[in-house]
């Protein structure tokens, strides 16, 4: 397969590539615990910088007022580019996260097609509405963009998700400052010399490298940014609310998920055990809306947990960059221990183990094989708490009650599969279960005209379609008077 060069990766600030204020850098490991490359390490002088410039780039720069056409234009030149160089992209998705070569080659489509969607939604949106009262007055509604927007991504899909954020908050006008995940910065750093390609005017985008707590949490307290899109942990998103009540921002939260699939006995069988493996075992199981809670009707769990292991041993784990790779190494060693320490808590809380076997050869990265843990409760720790790795539980249910108190009984709310024949029980599940998005007798295809975001602890607020355009715009209403009329003055109050 074709290989691409790395490069240590600097700020990209108001057009320029450019280190760190500190000079530090640190290094970016490998999910074979290998150094890569070296990395900008940013502070708050480099926030202060990054959003001094989108500031500038906000308030006297052509880009807000640009013509809708115009500004478009720079949106697609980045999808051509984007498109141009999806192999590396893949690559370097890949190099970075440990994802599977096959899943990450439609990494940087996705990209391409999120600056293509928004900029066509931010044309047929960009609409106000107008009231006329009577003849005295008209009031009428535009929608602006709100000024700089700091977005904050997480190493799962990086790529896709920091293009997720940032073509809808450029299109609709704003600049923006992103802080990639500290584990990832590989495809976020080829998105800026991309997005520098296409001429986009200085300081509309910039990129601030760094970890969370040092230029994540600057970027949340800085007085001029206006909104934080931000995807991560839940106890991350909580962080970032309280550390932006002061300077009352805006957040969209994209947050943790321990979404369940319900297999009722009358369901498609071959069609829900596809769907089930691929949904927790794709992406190595670090996903948000990964089915890592599993229901299965007592009937046909025997059947279904007998063709669940074997596929689960059939799943080929091996080298990223291999093609045929199903499953890779997870992406840190912290990650890896973290999810290693789940599989000790299952054995603890008396769950069955069952894994696929890891080649010899892949001993040295973060593999952990693809798992099912059999004998669960929905109470267990293993059945409430976010894993985020390649690893199922698997509960029995007898009735549909008791299965809908079991899904809904988790602090999570981000997706919900379920498989059934009876549409009638379809629709009344999906309706009664707890949850953002629930996907009946399919999984997670989506439009991205489609709203997408959890509830309870998984979530506020909504992206995509256009709840995208909502939340990184301002409606603004403007109240005119066309005609004579009275306005109050003091002393001249009359008694009715
Ligand atoms: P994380 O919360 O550890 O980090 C996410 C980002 O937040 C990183 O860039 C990090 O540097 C930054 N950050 C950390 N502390 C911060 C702070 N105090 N202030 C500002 N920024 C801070 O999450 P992660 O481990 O990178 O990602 C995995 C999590 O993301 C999982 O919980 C997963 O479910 C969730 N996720 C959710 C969605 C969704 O759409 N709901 C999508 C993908 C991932």
């Amino acid at each position: 397969m074709q290989t691409f060069p790395v490069q240590d990766v600097k700020h990209y600030i108001n057009g320029q590539f450019v280190e760190g204020i500190s000079g530090k850098t640190f290094e970016n490991l490998s999910p074979f615990n290998q150094a890569i490359n070296n990395v900008a390490e940013g502070y708050k002088e480099d926030i202060d910088q990054a959003v001094a410039a989108a500031r500038a780039a906000f308030d006297n720069g052509p880009w807000k007022t640009m013509k809708v056409e115009e500004r478009l234009k720079y949106m697609n030149r980045i999808a051509d580019l984007i498109e141009e160089n999806a192999e590396e992209i893949s690559f370097l998705e890949s190099l970075d996260t440990g994802l599977p070569i096959s899943q990450t080659k439609k990494q940087a489509a996705r990209g391409a097609e999120n600056f293509r969607f928004y900029s066509e939604m931010v044309k047929s949106r960009l609409i106000g509405e107008s009231y006329q009262v009577d003849d005295t007055f008209i009031n009428y509604t535009i929608h602006k963009p709100i000024g700089v927007a700091g977005l904050i991504t997480p190493w799962n899909a990086p790529f896709m998700l920091e293009t997720w954020k940032i073509a809808p908050a450029l299109a609709t006008g704003n600049t923006c400052v992103l802080k990639p995940a500290e584990w990832s910065p590989l495809t976020a750093n080829k998105l800026a010399q991309i997005i520098d390609q296409s001429g986009l005017p200085k300081g509309v985008f910039n990129i601030v490298h760094g970890f969370g707590e040092t230029a994540g949490a600057s970027l949340v307290a800085h007085p001029e940014v206006q909104l934080i899109s931000f995807t991560g942990e839940t106890t991350t998103g909580a962080e970032i609310i309280k550390n932006g009540a002061d300077t009352m921002k805006r957040f969209s939260m994209e947050l943790g998920g321990k979404s369940p699939a319900v297999i009722f006995e009358d369901a498609d069988l071959e069609k829900a055990l596809d769907s089930v493996v691929w949904g927790i075992y794709s992406f190595n199981g670090e996903r948000c809306t990964a089915n890592s809670r599993l229901f299965v009707h007592e009937s046909i769990i025997d059947q279904f947990v007998a063709e669940l292991k074997e596929r689960v041993h059939n799943i080929k784990i091996g080298n990223p960059m291999d093609p045929d790779t199903e499953i890779g190494p997870l992406i840190h060693r912290n990650h890896f221990n973290n999810v290693s320490r789940y599989l000790d808590i299952a054995k603890d809380e008396g769950a069955e183990i069952v894994s696929g076997a890891i080649p010899s050869a892949f001993k040295e990265g973060n593999y952990i094989a693809p798992t099912l843990l059999l004998n669960c409760t929905n109470d267990m720790t293993v059945a409430q708490e976010e894993i985020f790795g390649p690893v199922m539980a698997v509960i029995p249910f007898k009735t549909e009650e008791e299965v809908l108190r079991m899904a809904n009984d988790v602090k999570y709310g981000l997706a919900a599969y379920v498989w059934t024949n009876d549409m009638k029980r379809g629709h009344r599940f999906a309706q009664a279960v707890d949850s953002g998005m629930v996907w009946v007798n399919s999984q997670n295809v989506r439009d991205l005209r489609i709203p997408f975001g959890g509830s309870k602890y998984s979530g506020v607020g909504r992206e995509g379609g256009h709840y995208s355009f909502e939340f990184y715009t301002e409606t603004q209403v403007i109240h005119v008077a066309i005609g004579e009329h009275h306005i109050p003055k003091f002393g001249d109050v009359k008694q009715n």
